[in-house]
Formats: C-alpha cells, structure tokens, sequence
C-alpha cells in the first residue's frame, strides 16, 4: 500500500490514490482539494467550503486578466460591426462586468440584464404553432413568471442582475420569459468571474450577455486568452460606434444607420436622426453620418473603466 500523504488522497475518506480504481480528482474550485468520487467531494462540502473559498478567491485575486471578446449581434448587426475587447479581473464579479460592458458600448444603463452559459444539447422545439396557440403560451408565461417544465431547456445558467425596480414593465415581463425551471438562476453581484470561466462544467458552452429584454442587445462574449494582471477592466480594441438604446432592436438600428446614409431623407428618417441627435438615452448630437458610424472614443471608455 503506498504511503498517505495529503498531496495524494482523498480530501474525504482518506484513501490514497492506489486505493482507488479512478485516478483522483481536484476541486475544480480551489485545484488543491483531491476526491475519489463526487460522493466523497460532495461529503467533504461543508468542511472543505471555508478553505477553499478563501483559496480561490485568494488565487484569482493576483491572477492573470481573461480577455474577453464582446460582440453585439454577431451575423446581424455587421455595416459596421460592433466589438470592444476587455480585459478583465478574474476576480471582477458579473455585475461588474456588466457595468463595463455600458461603459464599453456606450449604453445607458436605463434597462435590465443578464448573462447567460448557453446549454450545448439545447435543440428548439420544432412544431408548428398557429398564433393563438403562441399567445396563449406567451400570457401563460407571464402570469407564471417563467417557462414550463415541457419547454425544451436553452440554458446551463442564468446570472440575474440584483433584483430592483425602476426597470420597465416590459423588462420585468421579459425576464420571466428567460427563465426555466431547469436553469439555475445566481446573481450577478456575488458570483465572480473565474467561477464561471474556470468551471467545467461550462466548457465549450456559449456565454452571452443580454441588455434591455425588450430590443434583445445579445452579445456574445468569448475568452480569447489570459493578459496582465490587473484590477480594473480597459478596453484593449474594438469597432463601430456605440448602439442607439431604445431603437428597436437590430433592426431599428439598421433603419437609423440607413436613414444617415440616403441622400434624401424621407420624413420617417428625418425624424429618426432628431431623435437620435436630441432625445435618445444614449443620443450622440452629432449623429452618425460619414465615418461617424465608425467612431468610438476609446479613451474616454478606459477612463471611465477606471472606475469600474
Ligand atoms: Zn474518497
Ligand atoms: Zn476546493
């Protein structure tokens, strides 16, 4: 029988690695803890938690930035494209996150969010449903504040933003519409980045961030890589002038692009620009015209992430 040593058995039942027929796993967690089975990690929980909470939390406090790639829209919004790169702490929580992604996109923070981790088996239902069926599925929904149990689940995880009012009642609506009894919800401001992103459980899964549940803004958001450490966010590249909040979804912004690049507005885009130029939330006065809509002042975001 070879020797036990702490390094080489099991955090739980103490068997060493010759012991047992499955080599041994680490806390994903900590990466220090050893289990030769769920049942034992999972024995172990309540002991273990303190240690390796204060562990990881003190790993990633020093540990390297994620890069992260955002992108709005991919495949849909693309006259230009809209994309910042971010690094970002691995210690940062989500609701951090996504106040630099409003930095980084220019938003105005008048709306609701969440993130998502995409389940990978996710298949769409596929029936044919006439719209009285729809409807009646889309008030039944709402009422319940969430989706049925028969509805195909589309998510590993939900991180929701700290509940709060002010938020419109379409985004409250909505909200429910994202949710699934098989998708555990957390929230943003206690969940930190590395526990998502070191997970694997949620490797090779989709990670999207969603503002205002009414326009549906879905960014993608993909880790290209380690960077310097650091303990603020900054925008490393990016593309395309911010996104006009409260246009319509994808297509009210195409409309608002379009209606910059005709030689001869029609009333309806005259209109349009107005709106953007003086009442929008995120209004920009000197439109979008020319290069314009390729504009973004990377300097003012990484002073305003900064603070972040
Ligand atoms: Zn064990
Ligand atoms: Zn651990």
């Amino acid at each position: 029988m070879a020797t036990r040593t702490d390094e080489l058995s099991c955090n739980s039942c103490k068997k060493s690695r010759s012991d047992v027929s499955q080599p041994l796993k680490r806390c994903a967690k900590c990466l220090k803890a050893l289990y030769c089975s769920q049942e034992c990690q999972r024995t172990d929980w309540p002991s273990h938690k303190r240690f390796c909470l204060s562990k990881a939390e003190e790993e990633a406090a020093s540990a390297e930035n994620y890069e992260l790639k955002v992108q709005l829209k991919p495949g849909d919004i693309d006259n230009p494209a809209i994309w910042r790169t971010l690094s970002c702490p691995a210690a940062a929580t989500f609701e951090q996150l996504h106040r630099a992604l409003q930095i980084a996109f220019g938003w105005a923070t008048t709306h609701t969010y969440d993130f998502i981790v995409k389940d990978p088996d996710y298949k769409p239902e596929e029936h044919e449903e006439d719209e009285a069926t729809m409807i009646q599925r889309f008030t039944a929904t709402f009422q319940r504040g969430r989706q049925s149990h028969n509805a195909p689940r589309e998510n590993l995880l939900r991180i929701i933003a700290k509940p709060q009012g002010g938020f419109g009642a379409v985004d409250n609506m909505y909200s429910g519409m994202r949710s699934h009894p098989q998708t555990p919800e957390k929230r943003s401001d206690k969940l930190k980045l590395y526990e998502i992103l070191e997970d694997a459980r949620y490797r090779g899964s989709d990670l999207e961030y969603e503002y205002d549940f009414g326009d549906c803004w879905t960014h993608a958001i993909t880790v290209i890589g380690r960077t310097d450490h650091s303990t603020t966010f900054s925008c490393i590249a990016g593309e395309g002038h911010p996104c006009a909040e409260d246009a319509g979804g994808s297509s009210g912004w195409k409309e608002l692009v379009e209606a910059y690049r005709t030689a001869s507005p029609n009333e309806a885009q005259r209109e349009k620009k107005e709106w953007f130029e003086t009442r929008c939330s995120n209004q920009d006065r000197r439109g979008l015209a020319g290069e314009r809509i390729k504009q973004w002042d990377k300097g003012l975001v990484n002073r305003m992430l900064a603070q972040v």
